[in-house]
């Protein structure tokens, strides 16, 4: 990885030059894009190691991935393959994961969710028969809404108004004003059916209660395109599209905090970074948290829309609180994806997003992506990370203090049978990951895991543009940004900039 940029910083090079700030999915989509343009690209990273959200730390012989583990739409990686006449699988070997997850209930029933047809309605007819034919018709909603939401819209630029207005008259026939649940609550009957088939909003923070239905789709891409993991972990993934934007030319440089962005004239000239280099460009993207690009990055006085009022009133998505662990025993019984379910749905969703408060209970994702790759643990030993989903920074908790005993109430819930017995018997590595890391590591807004909540309100036209209405020059791709969090959102974002660059 090259750790400098001598054309750019010298401004020798006779081609248009791109600063992307941040390494992310989005920024690296971005960098790898452009570089095939033919840009003069670099991407600036403050941290160690690139992958923003897909950091990996390893401990005593343990590989943890930071942050994203499933990957639900290969294809997004294939086309940034094909800019190097390349697929994705000459960087990394991507394997699906089958069952996609599993889901366990407080009242100790489990469900298999895979993407096989037969299988999925005999596990719903498990739970309810009745259920099958509303699963059905909800499926075939999943998949307009994908047709409209996904094919059309997800690079689609909404720059300007008009094409919001254009596809309106769609998004009210597919009733995207209401809620995931709701929607889902229109096909099926079944209380634990209708969690199984409403908390994917959750995977990119949004409250199932009150996400736009738009976000319905990601049940269809799931179940048309696998979940899929990539051997030697997220991080395996991110080294890989590292490579392919160095063969394209473009270079990343570490440790590189990015501390303004330089405008003159209403127009970027290039970006100041901590240790005072500055590095001249004709085009800034950033894959920084977008409220904090604008509130820290830019000087007010070039702000008309994008006031600090204006993004202290954005609604921000929850966080998360993340233990990763490793045990000095396996657990075969258990699947890649977990999802453990607590007792309480509403309630706890209420708790987290909208009164803010850490609950007694909680419901949990755990990964274990020894049962796909072994070599992430030390032989006989188990790698695992689990995550809560907490309220954002908003809700004041001081998480330095309570971290530790949180940790110990999640292993506690997790030391069951047909989860994880014996834990802390077996327990030789744990690092954790709080609301207040995302503030200080990923300098997140509030310290959300995935910036503006996904409403309808701030999706699509109404969520910050990928084009700076304030700064000529100036672009986002990221989760803060059209279309939104998760790895094929901001994949997705990075091709909007092929509207005008
Ligand atoms: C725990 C967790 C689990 C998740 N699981 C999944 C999953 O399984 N599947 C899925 O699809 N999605 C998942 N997501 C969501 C997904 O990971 C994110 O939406 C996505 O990775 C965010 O990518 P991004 O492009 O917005 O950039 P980010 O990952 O947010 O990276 C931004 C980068 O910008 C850098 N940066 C910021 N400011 C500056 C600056 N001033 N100077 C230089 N660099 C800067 C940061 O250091 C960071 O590296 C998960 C998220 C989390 C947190």
């Amino acid at each position: 990885m090259s750790l400098s940029s001598p054309a750019l910083s010298s401004g020798s090079s006779d081609k248009r030059r791109v600063v992307v700030i941040g390494s992310g999915f989005g920024g690296l989509a971005a960098a790898i894009r452009l570089a095939a343009k033919g840009y003069h690209t670099t991407v600036l990273e403050m941290r160690d190691k690139p992958g923003g959200r897909a950091y990996v730390y390893t401990d005593k012989g343990f590989t943890y991935d930071a942050g994203p583990t499933i990957i639900t739409v290969p294809f997004v990686l294939d086309e940034l393959a094909a800019l190097n006449g390349k697929t994705i699988a000459d960087y990394v070997k991507i394997v699906p994961c089958d069952p996609y997850y599993r889901i366990f209930f407080d009242d100790g029933r489990q469900f298999n969710y895979n993407g096989d047809q037969a299988q999925l309605e005999a596990e719903i007819a498990r739970f309810n028969p009745d259920d099958v034919a509303g699963y059905r018709a909800f499926l075939d909603y999943s998949r307009r809404i994908f047709d409209r939401a996904f094919t059309d819209l997800a690079d689609a630029s909404f720059h300007n108004i008009w094409q919001m207005v254009k596809v309106a008259p769609d998004l009210i026939k597919l009733r995207a004003e209401q809620s995931v649940y709701s929607r889902v609550a229109h096909y099926i009957k079944d209380p634990a059916l209708r969690q199984i088939f409403s908390f994917e909003p959750l995977l990119i923070g949004g409250n199932p209660l009150r996400s736009s239905s738009i976000y319905s789709m990601i049940h269809y891409l799931e179940k048309t395109w696998g979940v899929h993991f990539a051997m030697g972990g997220t991080g395996a993934l991110v080294r890989g599209l590292v490579r392919l934007l160095e063969d394209l030319g473009g270079t990343i440089q570490l440790n590189a905090r990015v501390e303004e962005i330089n405008v003159e004239a209403g127009k970027v000239t290039g970006v100041r970074l901590a240790d005072g280099d500055v590095i001249p460009a004709d085009v800034v993207v950033s894959n920084g948290d977008v409220a904090n690009t604008y509130r820290k990055l830019i000087r007010p006085e070039h702000r008309r829309k994008w006031t600090d009022r204006r993004l202290e009133k954005m609604r921000y998505a929850m966080s998360l609180f993340v233990v990763y662990f490793g045990t000095n025993r396996t657990y075969e019984h258990l699947p890649h994806h977990s999802i453990i379910l607590g007792p309480r749905y509403q309630g706890l969703l209420g708790d987290i997003f909208d009164k803010k408060v850490v609950a007694d209970d909680f419901s949990l994702y755990l990964h274990t992506p020894t049962r796909t790759d072994p070599s992430l643990a030390p032989p006989g030993c188990e790698c695992f990370y689990v995550l809560s989903p907490v309220p954002h920074l908003g809700g004041g908790q001081d998480w330095d203090a309570m971290k530790d005993e949180y940790a110990e109430r999640i292993f506690k819930a997790l030391e069951k049978d047909h989860l994880v017995p014996d834990l802390r018997k077996h327990l030789i590595s744990k690092l954790i990951f709080t609301p207040k890391d995302f503030e200080t590591k990923l300098d997140a807004y509030a310290g959300s895991a995935f910036q503006f909540e996904p409403i309808l309100t701030q999706s699509a036209w109404f969520r910050p543009h990928n084009k700076s209405e304030d700064v000529d020059g100036l672009y986002f791709v990221g989760a803060g940004t059209h279309p939104g969090a998760g790895m094929p959102g901001v994949i997705s974002s990075a091709k909007v900039l092929e509207k005008w660059l």
